[in-house]
């Protein structure tokens, strides 16, 4: 169940917001510390789906700045218009909780903690202390402060479905992301959804609409594969938007989420377990190496994975962004024979670099640390090109695997068009898709092979090893807006 918030404030708002997320909504929860001293019988007539009536205290993270019994009197009117659900907070005088418990016949009330500020957290002993209280539904939000703390709410869940208990357990923040989406996976009995991005009621709420079309969460159950992408910050990858429309296309019962993990050990022990393979972005592309089960030849020698699958029970770990470069400038040219420059000598650098020469290509390294590239190259058994040689070499592809170019310095280019003449350019960069070197490149002339290839190559391997199909490149270009 999808129980969207509405914020208001004013009553034109909510009533806007519950029209915008009534698609998407299974249920609504009117946050009355947040609206404007609502009349509730017009407020709850906006929607005839079920009603949760919640007035947040301050303490809780709400809004409500009255006293306790002002709070339980709006709460007991919002019973009496006959709303489904009532959330009261764990922390309420005890007294008073059993009283209100009691005029409610413990039907139809929420019992919620939020826990914003915690050291040690006992899912399992506040599990049991809330269930002891006899609420209808027990709801458990927390602040995330890595990936790994979802196990929390993933064991609260775990422990009401031996009950047959319904509850909520949430883990807020970018690092609980995938809690909102999982809920399904543990049998919790609803998800708390904003209307719209950025009009939360609380951390890291997902819009109703981003739930159910792009993770299709109504579908989740416990039997749905997980998968997922691993780094820090998440927020910017492209993942979701691509992986989860093709499970669905493909019929597959897969969900895939962000997972903004700080410690890579904490993640593998509490919630890779969960997982049946995930891709990895900065900064975990080495780490992860340490964390698994075997990493192969190639990765090793490239010192860098870029994805994880889980095999009998084993991880194991690879890198498809090498194959997934080369690929691209090979659907140009193969590059056997071929002389190929590198400007750059990070990580991009070092995976081109390596999986060239094992296509036969004659490589060239170029970087703005010099000593960079030389090491580089000695280490892979490559050339290393003085920057003031390149004049005077000629090669017949060029790659940039450096950000010069990228958003937002999109009039820099690496190198001067004039060297672009005749040569394959690949621009590992794929924000903006259309770089100055690439424009360079085509103004003389020369093929171009933009780096969102790369990343859709790269992303197409990661999902035939995941689920042993071949997606669509341009069922995948269209999903990404990519021209
Ligand atoms: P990295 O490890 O940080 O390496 C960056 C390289 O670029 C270093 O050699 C650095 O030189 C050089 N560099 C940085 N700023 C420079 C500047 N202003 N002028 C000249 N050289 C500069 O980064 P990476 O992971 O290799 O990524 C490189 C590029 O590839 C990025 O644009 C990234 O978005 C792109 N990429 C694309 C894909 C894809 O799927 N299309 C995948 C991975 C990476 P120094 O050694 O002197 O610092």
């Amino acid at each position: 169940m999808i129980i969207v918030s509405i914020v208001g404030p004013t009553m034109k708002d909510a009533f806007a917001q519950v029209a915008k997320a009534t698609p998407f909504a299974d249920a609504f929860e009117f946050r009355l510390d947040m609206l404007y001293e609502p009349p509730m019988s017009l407020l709850f007539s906006s929607t005839k789906k079920p009603i949760v009536a919640t007035c947040r205290p301050e303490r809780e993270g709400g809004e409500f700045r009255g006293s306790e019994s002002e709070r339980l009197e709006i709460l007991d009117a919002a019973s009496s218009v006959g709303v489904d659900f009532v959330d009261i907070e764990l922390n309420t005088e005890r007294k008073l909780l059993q009283e209100f418990l009691a005029r409610r016949n413990h039907r139809g009330v929420i019992l919620s903690t939020h826990l914003y500020d915690w050291k040690r957290l006992d899912a399992a002993k506040l599990y049991r202390r809330m269930q002891s209280i006899g609420a209808e539904v027990i709801k458990f939000a927390y602040t995330a402060r890595d990936a790994a703390d979802m196990r929390f709410a993933f064991e609260f869940l775990n422990l009401a479905g031996r009950d047959k208990q319904k509850a909520v357990a949430i883990a807020m923040g970018e690092f609980g992301e995938a809690s909102r989406v999982l809920c399904k996976k543990f049998g919790g009995w609803a998800t708390f959804a904003s209307v719209e991005n950025g009009k939360s009621s609380a951390p890291g709420q997902i819009s109703a609409s981003t739930l159910r079309n792009l993770y299709g969460v109504e579908s989740i159950s416990r039997k749905t594969k997980v998968f997922g992408v691993i780094g820090n910050p998440v927020q910017h990858s492209k993942g979701i938007f691509l992986h989860n429309p093709l499970f669905r296309k493909e019929k597959l019962d897969a969900v895939y989420c962000r997972f903004a993990v700080k410690d890579v050990r904490t993640f593998m022990r509490h919630v890779a377990p969960l997982l049946s393979g995930f891709s990895v972005t900065l900064p975990h592309k080495q780490a992860v190496m340490r964390a698994v089960d075997s990493v192969d030849q190639t990765s090793k020698a490239i010192g860098a994975v870029n994805t994880v699958i889980r095999r009998r029970g084993k991880w194991f770990a690879t890198n498809t962004d090498a194959p997934g470069a080369l690929d691209s400038i090979e659907q140009i040219s193969k590059v056997k024979g071929k002389r190929m420059l590198i400007v750059g000598a990070g990580g991009a650098a070092r995976a081109i670099a390596y999986e060239a020469k094992q296509r036969g290509a004659d490589v060239f390294l170029m970087n703005r640390s010099a000593s960079k590239a030389e090491g580089l190259a000695k280490e892979l058994g490559v050339h290393y090109l003085p920057s003031e040689d390149i004049r005077t070499t000629s090669v017949d592809v060029i790659v940039n695997a450096t950000p010069v170019g990228m958003m937002p310095n999109v009039d820099q280019s690496p190198l001067p068009r004039s060297l672009l003449k005749n040569v394959i350019v690949f621009d590992a960069i794929y924000n903006p898709q259309m770089t100055k070197l690439l424009k360079d490149a085509t103004h003389v002339g020369a093929s171009i092979v933009q780096g969102t290839e790369m990343y859709l190559n790269q992303a197409a391997l990661q999902f035939q090893l995941n689920t042993g199909k071949k997606p669509n490149k341009n069922t995948m270009k269209s999903l990404l807006g990519y021209s």
